[in-house]
């Protein structure tokens, strides 16, 4: 008998429990992975086999269809034979934290692995971050450089062993290695270069660390404020990597659902809700919440090992703008004061992935290390690219009914983003053998700067390009997410691209797969001289200001007279995010931003700490939401800063949830969605959850696809799809 499986089933130990189950039950036959699938051949008692299978299935690896056909065996015992190359589309394993076991055994002295910064085993380590085809053995992975040694070989050929068919088994005779480079790369000679590295970090050194999949700048966090300075990063939050829970529990006060993600193997930050600790204003300045993670590469958890303090800071390593870095060369421009480097390749670029919780939901900031590929069931045949929109990019493939999403890639500002973008795409194609395309799905935005690499890549694929409304693509997204095909949906953002030109962002659509309308919307204001607009929320406030008839706050007379000109020249936003910036910048609380998304990032513990006790309403006509007439009577209102932005954002919402609960009930949809990265303010959320509850309807967001612009490309992968082939 054949038992074909497919899942995630290769680079997990998968083969090696395969074979413990065979010769326990004493069966003839084989075990062989090929591009797709693994098949196993056993002579008898195929069900009781795969019982046992499902019953022992390593951590990492996951079953999603095991079929039992006829087939010979004419083997004696059992084995494991080379793999085939095959068909593709095989399971991609996921990067996984280390494990307890790998864990003791690097710390513990006298074992050959002791301290030794690349300890893994078939439950944990690298994985999408270093293949670079499948079938995943040793030769398609970045240790391919590095052959095993005698005593590795005899623990791999081991069916007793934890590291039996291991493929990237390795040890310090055999296996990469770290080591030192000072500030002008020269390398410094040190024994064990993981506590050599500790010790400088708490001597207040800026270092860079490489990972699996990337480079970390890292720094105590008593230099944290030297590294503000140095990186010219005065306000934009760090993440920081702490020792243990205990540690977690110092700066942040975690839920279940916020430890439950902190400890997963996935590992990623987790935004979790911050303790009164004064090192959390320097971490995270004017937020409410802290981004902690545990270490989980072998080296991160040797670092704690010789570290006393409990955290570090531990942030990307990049030029900003530009993908991380991945190279020795490009690492020293940084000009950090200590590189710990390593000579093991790595071959695909990763991320942190940054989460947040609502719930039981998961918001996604960042999709990327640990949590990719994970694909996701979608009910749609045929091939499909979506390429995202500028921000925040991702690229996603469908396949077969799943789809795919690459790492995060970052803005689309810089060339070498859109080169990373195209490669990510394209590794991922290769690896799912992707050649012909039905679709590629492009923002409808004509400068966006993905747009030509999309086309080139439908060109070549033989595909029809397809454009996608931004903001339908979120909806899409989410309907992609919760596996529905028809939703009403608040779209709420900073800036997409709307079908009439104008800059959307405070949207109620109507979506399915094929079409969407725009059921209401925030009253438009100008963009006083377009994106100067979005980086000074003064000019915002002004707008508004102008608008409602209030006095002009802010500039000069001259000033002002210029702006005045430019109030029926600009181009208009209906973004919420926008008027969040506006109103954080008019009641004072951030009038400078210094990163994206900052004034309304400032506003939400405000919202937070408030409540609906100022009496304001937001008024709906012909499916338009009066912002200006609300600011207005925020300007009116009295009260604390934080009651008055409460029910100020209520009144919005309320006004938006009317507009969507009134188009369900006559179209009788019963699902009201919530996107867009507005949305992964919890405040926001709460309010919107209540507000569709009480009428009777159900609440859906985001779970296993970002919030925010990382999702664009998976909309617009399904709807492109749905256009050309479905
Ligand atoms: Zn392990
Ligand atoms: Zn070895």
């Amino acid at each position: 008998m054949r038992i074909v499986v497919r899942g995630v089933v290769q680079g997990v130990g998968f083969r090696p429990t395969v074979y413990r189950i065979a010769t326990s039950m004493g069966l003839n036959g084989w075990v062989q992975n090929n591009g797709s699938n693994v098949i196993i051949a056993v002579d008898r008692d195929a069900d009781e086999f795969v019982k046992r299978l499902h019953e022992e299935l390593p951590p990492l690896a996951r079953l999603d269809s095991v079929e039992i056909v006829e087939g010979d065996v004419h083997d004696e015992g059992f084995h494991i034979v080379p793999s085939s190359v095959g068909q593709r589309g095989v399971g991609i394993p996921n990067d996984s934290a280390m494990c307890d076991d790998c864990r003791r055994e690097m710390l513990t002295p006298g074992g050959r692995r002791y301290h030794y910064p690349f300890t893994n085993c078939t439950n944990c380590g690298a994985r999408f971050t270093i293949i670079e085809d499948l079938p995943y053995d040793r030769g398609k992975t970045s240790m391919h450089e590095f052959p095993m040694c005698p005593e590795c070989r005899a623990e791999y050929d081991d069916p007793s062993a934890r590291r039996f068919h291991h493929q990237t088994i390795c040890c310090p005779r055999c296996g990469p290695h770290y080591y030192l480079l000072d500030e002008e790369g020269k390398r410094i000679a040190a024994d064990d270069p993981v506590a050599y590295f500790a010790k400088q970090m708490e001597r207040g050194a800026i270092g860079v660390a490489k990972s699996w999949g990337g480079m970390h700048l890292c720094c105590s966090l008593a230099t944290l404020p030297r590294l503000r300075r140095w990186y010219r990063r005065e306000q934009k939050p760090f993440a920081v990597m702490v020792r243990d829970m205990e540690a977690v529990r110092r700066y942040g006060r975690p839920d279940e659902h916020e430890e439950e993600l902190l400890r997963s193997p996935h590992r990623p930050v987790v935004l979790v809700p911050r303790t009164g600790d004064p090192m959390n204003d320097l971490i995270s300045p004017g937020l409410g919440n802290v981004g902690l993670f545990l270490p989980y590469t072998e080296m991160q958890h040797l670092l704690f090992h010789h570290l006393k303090e409990d955290a570090l800071v531990m942030t990307s390593a990049n030029t900003p703008g530009e993908p991380m870095v991945l190279r020795d060369s490009d690492a020293l421009d940084l000009k950090a004061e200590l590189y710990l480097l390593h000579d093991r390749e790595i071959l695909n670029r990763c991320d942190d992935s940054v989460v947040r919780s609502f719930g039981r939901n998961t918001f996604f900031l960042r999709k990327s290390r640990g949590h990719i590929p994970s694909p996701i069931d979608v009910g749609l045949k045929g091939s499909a690219v979506g390429v995202g929109a500028q921000e925040n990019l991702a690229g996603a493939v469908i396949k077969d009914g799943r789809m795919y999403t690459t790492q995060y890639i970052g803005d689309g500002d810089s060339p070498r983003v859109i080169d990373f973008l195209d490669a990510s795409i394209g590794h991922l194609r290769r690896l799912l053998g992707v050649d012909e395309l039905d679709a590629v799905g492009v923002d409808l935005h004509p400068g966006y700067t993905n747009r030509r690499m999309a086309k080139e890549m439908a060109q070549s694929a033989g595909a029809e390009l397809v454009e996608v409304q931004h903001h339908w693509a979120h909806a899409a997204a989410l309907m992609l997410d919760a596996g529905l095909d028809e939703i009403v949906c608040l779209t709420l953002d900073g800036t997409g691209y709307g079908a009439d030109g104008q800059a959307w962002g405070g949207e109620v659509l109507h979506a399915t797969f094929d079409d969407y309308e725009r059921v209401a919307h925030l009253e438009g204001f100008p963009l006083l001289g377009g994106e100067m607009a979005v980086r000074d929320p003064r000019r915002l406030v002004f707008a508004l200001s102008a608008r409602a008839g209030l006095p002009l706050p802010y500039f000069s007379e001259r000033d002002a007279s210029v702006l005045i000109k430019l109030m029926d020249r600009s181009v208009t936003t209906t973004g919420f995010g926008r008027v969040l910036d506006a109103v954080s910048c008019y009641l004072d609380i951030c009038q400078v931003r210094t990163y994206d998304g900052e004034p309304a990032m400032k506003l939400e513990p405000y919202l937070e700490r408030g409540s609906r006790t100022v009496p304001m309403k937001a008024e709906l006509r012909s499916g338009i939401v009066g912002t200006v007439d609300l600011f207005r009577q925020l300007a009116d209102s009295k009260g604390s800063k934080e009651d008055r932005a409460h029910s100020f954002t209520a009144a919005l919402l309320e006004a938006l949830v009317d507009a969507a609960a009134d188009d369900a009930s006559a179209s009788g949809v019963k699902d009201i969605g919530l996107t867009g990265g507005v949305s992964y303010n919890t405040t926001i959320c709460s309010l919107v959850k209540s507000m569709v509850e009480e009428r009777g309807l159900r609440f859906v967001c985001p779970d296993r696809l970002p919030n925010g612009d990382g999702c664009i490309s998976s909309g617009q992968a399904a709807v492109a799809l749905k256009k050309t082939r479905n």
